[in-house]
């Protein structure tokens, strides 16, 4: 292999940035997965949802298997398409729609793999959460968040 290829390659990839999506397309078609934006955050939610309904289908449930099918065609043209900037906006979108409930799913995983050493009770002051050992019996804990003191059963 030509020592400068690489260095070819990503000139060639400054120079298609530059002159917009026909350069990039044009050389994209050697590498069918480059220039593509692929499965991000939404594409991997909406794969999700696919399946759950697809899982739902074995069901006699009106129009779910249909809804299924959509889903799964939207996420793969999103995978495909090399318009990132559309792409990235309905991405960042569904993250901002969806910080509570990813927040919520992150405490849950936390809580399952900290399990055995730790416990996270929710501040009375304030609501946050905060993380304690665990196995210490009945202890005063400072909250991280406003700092005010609490009892806690560990
Ligand atoms: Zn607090």
């Amino acid at each position: 292999m030509n020592p400068n290829s690489s260095f070819r390659l990503r000139l060639q990839q400054l120079m298609g940035r530059l002159a917009g999506r026909t350069q990039q397309a044009r050389w994209a078609n050697g590498a069918p997965a480059f220039g593509r934006v692929g499965i991000d955050d939404l594409g991997r939610f909406l794969i999700g949802v696919s399946v759950v309904l697809m899982v739902a289908g074995l069901f006699p449930v009106p129009y779910v298997r249909t809804v299924s099918l959509v889903v799964m065609v939207v996420a793969l043209l999103r995978a495909l398409s090399r318009n990132h900037m559309a792409r990235g906006r309905e991405n960042r979108a569904y993250l901002d729609a969806t910080v509570r409930p990813r927040a919520w799913f992150r405490l849950l995983d936390k809580r399952w793999t900290n399990r055995a050493t730790t416990r996270y009770p929710r501040c009375p002051h304030c609501r946050k959460v905060f993380a304690v050992p665990k196995g210490k019996g009945r202890i005063r804990a400072t909250c991280p968040h406003c700092h005010e003191q609490s009892m806690h059963t560990t």
